[in-house]
């Protein structure tokens, strides 16, 4: 087995490379009922120029998620960078305009204003932030609506448009100060497949000129065009390597591998402590010479490669190849309770026992 490089979805982008970074994210909702968890510990960041889709059920916590970026909503605990900025110390006022250079917003409910034109719409977060000369917003808009086809029903009123035309204006509008980044929640939530299609390739336009875009959906199939698929389940970001070695899994299996997993990193040489299962995520884990059980796995493991071990000291029989490697693993008891909350997985994993990402 050769050592490929890992696939880029295995690993988040470092700290130092992020546009978009939180850090140890909680968001708790105080309720008559008692306090409610939506967003736990969160992790993540995302780099520029990618873009990101986030799925998960309703109710998983992705609104809350991209609010976060977006500053609608401000973190409990933990810290959220966005392009330099830790937004969790603004003020509401400072927050307006700093969203104002930064971030373009599209909801799912297009939100135009009915009593403006279309074109106005479009204008309208340029004079509110002023980065425009006056006499050149009105061909701007004009530009950014041509780019999305909406130039022939520029001065008409939101309500006489289809909602696919009312989504591409509120694209428009996004874009109206050029900000480095777009996020969308769910928007094509409320459109048919075919305009939906047609929302998604004036996105990946975008991206291919240099924005970054985070996209929450329910559909799979918009996901999958994303450079990198998020998963939210329960108010808990799945590990990306998880996502993309067990695609298949569901949402509430993958919570659980999420939940027991141990991250580690071994030197060169190292070995791999005692573990039911290990998924490399970076450099490789190679085999000894000898062969303490006749049927012991004896292949290195690359980059991307997963493996369960039937006796958790097998484990040790692996070492760091010359590079290092960088594994997820799962444990003795991690695994126990693996078994005991999501026997399923545990089978459905068995049935495999190791495979490449
Ligand atoms: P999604 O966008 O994935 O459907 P949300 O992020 O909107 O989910 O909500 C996640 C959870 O947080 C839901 O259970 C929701 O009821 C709860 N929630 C969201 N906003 C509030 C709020 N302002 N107060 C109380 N609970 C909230
Ligand atoms: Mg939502």
């Amino acid at each position: 087995m050769s050592l490929a490089a890992p696939a880029r979805a295995l690993i988040q982008p470092g700290a130092e490379e992020a546009l978009i970074l939180l850090k140890g994210v909680w968001k708790v909702f105080k309720m008559p009922s008692g306090t409610f968890e939506a967003l736990k510990n969160i992790n993540l960041s995302i780099r520029a120029g990618e873009f990101v889709s986030v799925t998960g059920k309703s109710g998983s916590g992705k609104s809350t998620l991209v609010n976060m970026i977006t500053g609608i909503d401000r973190p409990t605990r933990g810290e959220v960078r966005v392009n330099g900025t830790l937004l969790n110390t603004l003020s509401e006022g400072a927050l307006s305009v700093w969203r104002g250079h930064n971030l373009g917003i599209v909801f799912q409910f297009f939100q135009l204003l009915p009593m403006l034109s279309v074109l106005e719409n479009v204008m309208l977060p340029m004079d509110f932030c002023n980065r425009y000369d006056p006499a050149e917003r009105e061909s701007r808009a004009m530009d950014l609506l041509k780019m999305v086809g909406l130039e022939k029903v520029a001065h008409k009123l939101p309500a006489a448009l289809s909602g696919g035309q009312q989504q591409c204006a509120a694209i428009a509008r996004a874009l109206a100060n050029d900000p480095p980044i777009l996020v969308a929640d769910e928007p094509t939530g409320n459109l048919d497949s075919r305009t939906a299609a047609h929302v998604m390739a004036i996105f990946t336009d975008l991206v291919a000129h240099g924005k970054t875009l985070v996209m929450v959906t329910h559909d799979l199939s918009l996901a999958q065009q994303a450079h990198r698929v998020l998963v939210i389940s329960d108010g808990e970001l799945i590990h990306p390597a998880i996502v993309a070695t067990w695609p298949h899994l569901s949402h509430a299996a993958m919570r659980h591998l999420n939940r027991h997993l141990h991250d580690l990193r071994l030197p060169p040489g190292a070995e791999l402590p005692p573990s039911r299962g290990v998924l490399v995520l970076e450099g490789s884990l190679q085999p000894g010479t000898t062969r303490p059980r006749p049927r012991l796995h004896l292949e290195p493991l690359a980059a991307g490669a997963w493996h369960l071990f039937e006796r958790p000291e097998e484990a040790g029989h692996f070492r760091a190849g010359p590079e290092g490697a960088w594994v997820l693993r799962w444990d003795e008891s991690a695994w126990e309770r693996l078994r005991q909350d999501a026997p399923d997985v545990v089978t459905t994993l068995q049935s495999h026992r190791g495979g490449q990402a």
